[in-house]
């Protein structure tokens, strides 16, 4: 079986200079479907969480929106936003960092071994990596978007991807080896979440927006959780828009001053 690549060439590439700037405030997941926000809102007490007013997002009637800021253990601090609309019954959550852009990558590498390991929380960011080796199986920053899940739910949303993006249905005109080749891996897929032997997940995010959690109160007794942080390359920070960031605001001042 080859390797299986999902490139991000769907994904739209913003004009070079106000990514940097762009990068530290996006969200790191947003989605519309409830699971999301019950999973973070476990994060946090009841009496954390604010409420106020808002407009629907896509009905424009007034609406909650419940909001609350905190520090995930061994992750950062975080705030999530969840609306509902009791009109039309839009949903929108999102999860967005709390603090400044992190000085440093990181990687995190999880063997999965049991079955409960497929319940942890994951917070995959829009530029994490995703890598299982078992399945020679390497997804690159940009594709799935950001999404908060479990290991479980991430491995079943790149089997969704993977059917979606290459279209991979049956009944259709596929030829015979490519629909072949297809089954194999979804059989492999299926074999890894039926753990009849371990695995391995990696989540490489040059950003730090990613999470797996522990599955012990200190992260040091967890054995199969490494989390490893490193530097940025030049190449990694250009690709992110933050080898300008100090200087694109400064820049666009001197445009305006001397030719506006
Ligand atoms: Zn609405």
């Amino acid at each position: 079986m080859g390797e299986t690549n999902i490139d991000s060439d769907q994904i739209r590439r913003q004009p070079h200079g106000s990514v940097g700037a762009a990068a530290g405030q996006k969200a790191i997941a947003q989605s519309n479907s409830a699971e999301f926000a019950e999973a973070l809102f476990r994060y946090s007490a009841p009496e954390e969480v604010m409420t106020f007013p808002s407009t629907c997002g896509a009905c424009a009637a007034m609406c909650e929106t419940r909001m609350f800021v905190t520090r995930i253990p061994y992750f950062q601090e975080v705030i999530v936003m969840a609306s509902t609309c009791d009109a039309c019954g839009y949903r929108n959550s999102e999860l967005k960092p709390g603090g400044p852009i992190p000085e440093k990558g990181k990687r995190i590498t999880l063997c999965v071994k049991n079955i409960n390991d497929l319940s942890r929380d994951v917070i995959k960011s829009d530029t994490a990596s995703v890598k299982v080796p078992e399945l020679e199986l390497e997804l690159t920053s940009g594709t799935l978007g950001g999404i908060v899940t479990t290991v479980e739910g991430l491995i079943t949303k790149i089997s969704e991807s993977l059917e979606r993006v290459h279209g991979f249905t049956f009944g259709d005109s596929l030829d015979e080896s490519k629909k072949n080749k297809w089954l194999d891996f979804k059989a492999s897929l299926n074999k890894i979440l039926s753990m009849s032997e371990p695995w391995i997940l990696i989540l490489d995010d040059a950003l730090a927006n990613s999470f797996i959690a522990p599955a012990t109160d200190d992260i040091k007794d967890d054995h199969q959780l490494i989390c490893e942080e490193y530097e940025r390359s030049w190449e990694q920070n250009e690709e992110l828009g933050l080898n300008d960031i100090d200087t694109s605001s400064a820049d666009a001042a001197y445009n305006e001053n001397t030719h506006g």
